[in-house]
């Protein structure tokens, strides 16, 4: 067995090791695998062989749920033994275990229960709040005391690559009833997802504390938007079409050991949160990403947003004491987004929506063309990465294509 050439800025050096599930044309049947450079590593033929040291069974498993499900010293044990694996004894591993990047398709890699988007990002929170309230309104009174949040869709939560249909619904017509139509403001919102790993029982709160504990890891997600559509229905119950139409994540699970090295503190809370959402940890992430457009008439995708989940105002951990501080009971492989995740600056933000201020500054790109809004044909690709000393834990990407309205 050859030395797997790691190339110094891939996404998937040995510190990464992200969970995905994957089939091939050989062995069609999905099953769970890690990602090592440009090639991906089949676990379920590593624990037939029994070299974790017991046989788990559940990278078999067509989905990453049962592995999520038992528990953060598993995922622990797993991760050390895939280093040595991988590392010092990668010579002895067989070479059916080691598939090539290009030789494989991915798969959704969780059976999502639930899914709950968030609104965490003080900077698109105020955008948007200025935008559809006005200046004086911008934060609603609630907004510095939790972190608000909505429960989505899970059903149409899809996987990287697959197209999205510009959905049709009713917005604000020119008289007094409303219009039906194509939404003509389909919209991006760059969010990073975390998986539930180990639950909670219903009435039974997850502190904030051990919130981290029970969170898995990371995908890159993109909620995407009819902003005309929201805004005609989002009073009083919130987003409902706006957004179950399509949520786009990338294949792997970066997991949250990877991204421990990566800690930072998140901005100042104040007014500081009450006890039941303050953490004297450490609880921001240090996460570059990146958004590119190309339309049908480019031949390269240009970059039109960079932001960070450093600028996010509330933590993963808050987001998740917060959802369960009623007893709500979240389950494994249960899909948290963190809303729309803005920069300081005009260059980092995470919408079309802010990006061209509703419209009124349109983006220009190479070839003459502009843009407002999403149109048809146009990729949106996101990218996100950790920058470590010589190495990066990276994200690979979500990406999607828009089609016109069936
Ligand atoms: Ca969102």
């Amino acid at each position: 067995m050859p030395f797997i050439d790691i190339h110094p800025d891939t996404d998937f050096p040995i510190q990464n090791l992200p969970f995905g599930v994957f089939s091939t044309i050989a062995n069609p049947r999905p099953r769970v695998g890690t990602r090592l450079g440009d090639f991906v590593v089949d676990l379920s033929l590593l624990d037939d062989e029994n070299l974790f040291g017991k046989r788990h069974g559940f990278f078999a498993d067509s989905s990453l749920n049962r592995f999520m499900a038992s528990g953060r010293e598993v995922w622990r044990e797993i991760r050390q033994r895939l280093v040595r694996i991988l590392g010092e004894e990668q010579a002895s591993l067989k070479k059916e275990a080691l598939i090539s990047i290009d030789q494989v398709q991915m798969h959704f890699p969780v059976n999502i229960g639930d899914y709950t988007d968030f609104y965490a990002s003080r900077e698109h929170a105020t955008n948007v709040g200025i935008m559809f309230r006005g200046k004086e309104n911008a934060l609603m009174p609630n907004w510095l005391h939790l972190p608000v949040g909505y429960h989505g869709r899970a059903s149409s939560v899809i996987l990287s690559s697959t197209d999205v249909i510009r959905p049709r619904g009713q917005m604000k017509g020119g008289g007094s009833s409303p219009e039906f139509a194509a939404t003509r403001q389909l919209d991006f919102e760059l969010e990073v997802g975390f998986f539930i790993g180990t639950g909670n029982e219903l009435g039974k709160p997850i502190s904030i504390d051990k919130a981290d504990e029970h969170i898995f890891g990371m995908v890159l997600l993109n909620d995407w938007s009819a902003r005309d559509i929201q805004a005609w229905e989002y009073q009083p119950l919130g987003p409902f079409l706006a957004k179950n139409f399509a949520t786009s994540i990338s294949p792997w699970v970066v997991t949250m050991e990877a991204l421990e090295p990566f800690r930072v503190r998140g901005p100042e809370q104040d007014p500081a949160p009450p006890p039941y959402l303050k953490a004297d940890f450490v609880s921001g992430f240090d996460i570059a990403l990146e958004v590119t457009l190309q339309s049908a008439r480019m031949d390269a995708p240009q970059t039109i947003s960079r932001s960070n989940m450093k600028h996010l105002y509330w933590s993963i951990g808050q987001m998740l004491a917060h959802h369960t501080i009623t007893g709500c009971n979240m389950r494994p492989g249960d899909l948290c987004g963190t809303g729309t995740i803005s920069g300081p600056t005009d260059d980092g933000l995470g919408s079309m929506l802010e990006l061209t201020w509703r419209g009124e500054r349109p983006i220009q790109l190479p070839g003459g063309e502009t843009r407002t809004f999403l149109q048809d044909g146009d990729t949106v690709a996101m990218k996100g990465y950790c920058q470590g000393n010589g190495y990066r834990i990276g994200f690979g990407e979500v990406t999607a294509k828009i089609l016109p309205t069936l």
